[in-house]
C-alpha cells in the first residue's frame, strides 16, 4: 500500500487551436481591465487584436534564469501604468518574469506559453540575483489562467522543440521517483513521457503536424503538472546548478543531463525505469531517451555548451553543496563521473 499526501493547484487552463482569441475573455473573467503585456518576438498578431484597448503596456525584455535588473526594470513600466494583470506570451522566460512580477506585486496573470518548459502550472519561480539563482514558491505566484494554443507552437524550430520536449520529459521522470510520488501524479507522468516519444518524431518531419504538436502542449501541460506537484530529484539540481552558475542553456542542458541523471538513478528504482522504459517503447529508459535525442540530431554533450572538463569539480561540489531527496544517495564522486559522461557525451548503459 501506497502512503502520500495530494493537493490539487487551483490553475484555469484553457486548450485547443485558435484558443489565443479566448484572452481578452480571460482577462475580464478575472475582473481585470489594465493588462501589461509581456511578449517578445513570436507575439501572434491576434493577441494584441483580441485584447485591443485592455493592454496599457508592453515590456519585452524577458532573458533566461529570470535576473532580478529585468524584474526590476519592468515592474517600473507595470507601476507607472497602473497595471492590474500581466499577459505573457512566450516560453519559460517570460513567464518567468511574469511570475517574478506577481512575486512582488501580485498582479494577475494569464500566460500563453509558446515553449514546452511547463512553468506556466508552477507556483515555483527560479530567479537570478547577482549570478547566483535562487528558487521559491507560493500561492501568489502560480498563474491564474494559461491559454494553450497548439497554433501558436507550430513554428517553434525543431532543435528548440526537441529540448523544449525533452525539458518536460524531465519533469515527468523525476515525478515518477519523487518522494511525494502519488497515483494522481503518476497516471500524468507517464502519460506525458509516452506522448513526447510518440510526437517527437513525427514534428521532426513534420513541424506542422497539428496533432502531433498537440500531443506535445499537452504533455507539457501535463508535466509542468508533476513539477507544480512533488518535489524533484538530482536532475533537475544539476541542471539548476549548471544553467545557474556557469550559465548554460536550460532546456538543451536538460536534455543533455537527463538521461545520464536517469542512469544514476536506475539502480534505485529499477521499477521506475521499467515504466519509463514501457510509456517510450524501448527496451531500457537512459539509453532509449539517449537514443532518441541523438537520432533526432539534438544535444548529447555538455561539451557543445562551452562546459569544460575542468569545470566538473566545481559542479559536482556546487551539486552536492545541501543534501536533497533523491532516490540513489548523491555523492561527489558519483555527480562527477556523471558529469564527465554528459561532457564527453557518453551513451548510458
Ligand atoms: P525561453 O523562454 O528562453 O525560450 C527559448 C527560445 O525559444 C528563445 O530564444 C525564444 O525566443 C524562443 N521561442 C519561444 N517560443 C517560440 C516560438 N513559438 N517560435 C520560435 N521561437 C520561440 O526558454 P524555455 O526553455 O522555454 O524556458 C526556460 C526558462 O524557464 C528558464 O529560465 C527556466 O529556469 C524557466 N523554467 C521555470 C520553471 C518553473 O517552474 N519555475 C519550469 C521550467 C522552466
Amino acid at each position: 500500500m501506497r502512503t502520500f499526501t495530494y493537493t490539487a493547484l487551483p490553475s484555469r487552463v484553457v486548450f485547443g487551436s485558435g484558443t489565443v482569441t479566448r484572452v481578452r475573455e480571460e482577462v475580464e473573467r478575472l475582473g481585470r481591465r489594465r493588462v501589461l503585456l509581456l511578449a517578445g518576438r513570436h507575439l501572434d498578431p491576434r493577441v494584441t487584436d483580441g485584447l485591443g484597448d485592455l493592454v496599457v503596456t508592453r515590456f519585452d525584455g524577458a532573458v533566461m534564469h529570470t535576473p532580478t535588473p529585468v524584474t526590476d526594470r519592468a515592474l517600473v513600466v507595470a507601476e507607472q501604468h497602473d497595471v492590474d494583470c500581466v499577459v505573457a506570451v512566450g516560453g519559460g522566460s517570460t513567464t518567468g518574469l511574469s511570475k517574478a512580477l506577481a512575486a512582488r506585486a501580485g498582479y494577475d496573470q494569464v500566460i500563453v506559453p509558446t515553449t514546452y518548459a511547463g512553468s506556466e502550472v508552477t507556483p515555483v519561480l527560479g530567479e537570478t540575483r547577482d549570478g547566483v539563482k535562487t528558487t521559491r514558491s507560493g500561492p501568489e505566484i502560480l498563474p491564474e489562467t494559461v491559454v494553450y494554443d497548439v497554433d501558436l507552437t507550430v513554428d517553434l524550430p525543431v532543435a528548440l522543440t526537441l529540448t523544449s520536449a525533452v525539458n518536460a520529459m524531465a519533469h515527468a521522470v523525476e515525478a515518477l521517483y519523487s518522494a511525494q510520488a502519488n497515483p494522481v501524479v503518476d497516471g500524468m507522468a507517464l502519460d506525458a513521457i509516452a506522448a513526447v516519444a510518440r510526437a517527437l518524431p513525427r514534428v521532426a518531419s513534420d513541424p506542422h503536424d497539428l496533432g502531433a504538436r498537440a500531443d506535445l502542449l499537452q504533455a507539457a501541460w501535463l508535466a509542468g503538472t508533476c513539477l507544480g506537484g512533488v518535489g524533484m530529484g538530482l536532475h533537475h539540481k544539476l541542471c539548476h546548478t549548471l544553467g545557474g552558475s556557469f550559465d548554460l542553456p536550460h532546456a538543451p542542458t536538460h536534455t543533455v543531463v537527463l538521461p545520464h541523471a536517469m542512469a544514476y538513478n536506475a539502480p534505485a528504482v529499477p521499477d521506475v525505469m521499467a515504466r519509463i522504459a514501457d510509456a517510450m517503447g524501448v527496451p531500457d529508459a537512459p539509453g532509449g531517451l539517449y537514443d532518441l535525442v541523438a537520432g533526432l540530431g539534438g544535444p548529447t554533450s555538455l561539451a557543445e555548451f562551452g562546459f569544460t572538463r575542468a569545470d566538473i569539480g566545481r559542479a559536482a561540489e556546487l551539486a552536492t553543496a545541501t543534501p536533497y531527496p533523491n532516490p540513489r544517495p548523491v555523492t561527489a564522486d558519483g555527480i562527477a563521473r556523471l558529469l564527465t559522461d554528459a561532457h564527453d557525451g557518453r551513451r548510458p548503459g
